[in-house]
C-alpha cells in the first residue's frame, strides 16, 4: 500500500462508500474512525436499509429518486446480500384514500388486489384489499453491508484504523474526506440532527420477503425483514436533537404498525430499541463542500444507504482530478 493520498474520517456508510469508490479507482486511501468497533456510535448502524427511491418520491424531492436509482446496482456489486424483491405499501381499508394519494405522488409501481398481495406475501393472505408494489426497489441489512464494505476494503489493503479521533484540519495526507456525520457540525454549522427511532423484533410465526410500508398520518412506518425471523420496524422522524432512548410513545406507534400488519407481531420478542440523529442539511439533501484540501461529504438524512453511492462517486470524481494534478505537479506550471 502506498502512503495514503486520501484520508477518510468516519467509517459510517458515507466514509466506507467513499473509501470503496476511491480504492476501486486506484487511489491510495485510509479510513480513520473514532469508535473502537465498526458501527459503534454511527447513525448508519441504526438504519433500516431500504433502497426505495420511488417510494421516497412521496415525501422528497425528485432528485432523490434520480440519484438513488443507480445505488441499487452499486450495492448489488459491493454487497451480495442486497435483496431485490421490491417493496410493498399498504394501508388499513379505512385509510384507502391515503394509498391513492401515495400512488399519485410516486412512480414505478403496480396496484395489487388481495390475491396479488397474498401471491407475494403468503402470510398476509386475507388481511389487506389493496397495495402498491414497487418491483424495482431493494433492501439490505445495513450492519452486514457495512461489514462487507469494510472487508472489501481490507481485501484491497485499505487500512481502517479504529479508536482514532481526528479533525479534518490535522489529518496528515494530501486530501481529506470528512465523513463524520453529525460530528462534522463543528465545520458545517448548518448541519442538524433529525431524530430517528426504531425497534427490532424476532418472531418465527411470520415471514416476509420484502419491506412493507404502512401509511400513517405522522410517521412513515416500515417493516424490513432481516432473515431468521428478525424484523426492523422504523422509523420516527422528529425535529429534535435529543440523544435519549426511544420514547414510550414512539415504541407504541412503531409496534402498533407491526401489529396492524399482522397480529403475530404481538407475540414477537423485542430484541433492540435504538435511536440516532440523521445528519441533515436545511434542504434535506446531501452535498459535498470543499474547504482547501478537505472535502466534507455529508447530509445523507434518511437516505444514507440510498445516496451514499452517489456521494462516493462525486467525491471520487472530484478527488481524482485533484490527485492527478498532485501526482504530476509540473502540469500546474506548464
Ligand atoms: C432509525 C433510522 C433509520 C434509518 N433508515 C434508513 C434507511 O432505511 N435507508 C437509508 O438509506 N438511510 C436510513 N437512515 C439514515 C442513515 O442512517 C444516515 O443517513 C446515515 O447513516 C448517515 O451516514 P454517515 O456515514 O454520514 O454518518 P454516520 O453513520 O454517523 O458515520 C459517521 C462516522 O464518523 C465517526 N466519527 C465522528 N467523528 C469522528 C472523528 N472526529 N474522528 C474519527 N471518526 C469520527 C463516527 O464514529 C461514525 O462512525 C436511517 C437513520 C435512522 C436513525
Amino acid at each position: 500500500m502506498d502512503r495514503p493520498v486520501v484520508t477518510i474520517i468516519g467509517a459510517g456508510v458515507a466514509g466506507l462508500a467513499c473509501a470503496t469508490e476511491l480504492a476501486a479507482r486506484g487511489v491510495a486511501v485510509e479510513v480513520l474512525e473514532r469508535a473502537a468497533h465498526l458501527g459503534d456510535g454511527a447513525c448508519s448502524w441504526m438504519a433500516g436499509g431500504m433502497l426505495a427511491p420511488w417510494c421516497e418520491r412521496a415525501t422528497t424531492d425528485e432528485i432523490v429518486a434520480r440519484l438513488g436509482e443507480p445505488s441499487i446496482d452499486w450495492w448489488r456489486q459491493h454487497f451480495p446480500g442486497t435483496v431485490s424483491k421490491g417493496s410493498l405499501v399498504l394501508t388499513p381499508p379505512r385509510d384507502a384514500a391515503d394509498l391513492t394519494r401515495f400512488a399519485s405522488r410516486t412512480e414505478r409501481h403496480e396496484w395489487l388486489d388481495a390475491d396479488g398481495i397474498a401471491a407475494l406475501e403468503p402470510d398476509l393472505v386475507g388481511r389487506f384489499r389493496r397495495a402498491l408494489f414497487f418491483p424495482d426497489e431493494a433492501h439490505l441489512e445495513p450492519r452486514k453491508a457495512l461489514v462487507a464494505l469494510a472487508a472489501g476494503l481490507e481485501a484491497r489493503g485499505v487500512p481502517i484504523r479504529f479508536g482514532v479521533d481526528v479533525k479534518p484540519s490535522v489529518a496528515g495526507s494530501d486530501f481529506v474526506v470528512d465523513c463524520r456525520g453529525l460530528a462534522a457540525r463543528d465545520e458545517l454549522p448548518d448541519l442538524r440532527g433529525v431524530r430517528g427511532e426504531m425497534v427490532v423484533v424476532r418472531t418465527s410465526d411470520l415471514s416476509l420477503a420484502r419491506p412493507v410500508r404502512m401509511l400513517h398520518p405522522r410517521i412513515p412506518l416500515y417493516i424490513v425483514p432481516r432473515g431468521d425471523g428478525i424484523f426492523m420496524i422504523g422509523a420516527t422522524m422528529i425535529e429534535s436533537e435529543e440523544r435519549r432512548a426511544v420514547s414510550v410513545r414512539s415504541a407504541i406507534e412503531l409496534l402498533n404498525a407491526a401489529y396492524t400488519l399482522h397480529p403475530a407481531f404481538g407475540e414477537a420478542e423485542i430484541v433492540e430499541l435504538g435511536a440516532d440523529l440523521r445528519p441533515t442539511f436545511p434542504d434535506n439533501l446531501p452535498c459535498i463542500r470543499r474547504n482547501g484540501r478537505v472535502l466534507h461529504a455529508n447530509g445523507l438524512f434518511r437516505h444514507g444507504f440510498l445516496l451514499a453511492p452517489w456521494l462516493a462517486r462525486q467525491v471520487a470524481d472530484a478527488l481524482l482530478l485533484e490527485t492527478r494534478d498532485a501526482d504530476i505537479p509540473e502540469r500546474r506550471h506548464a
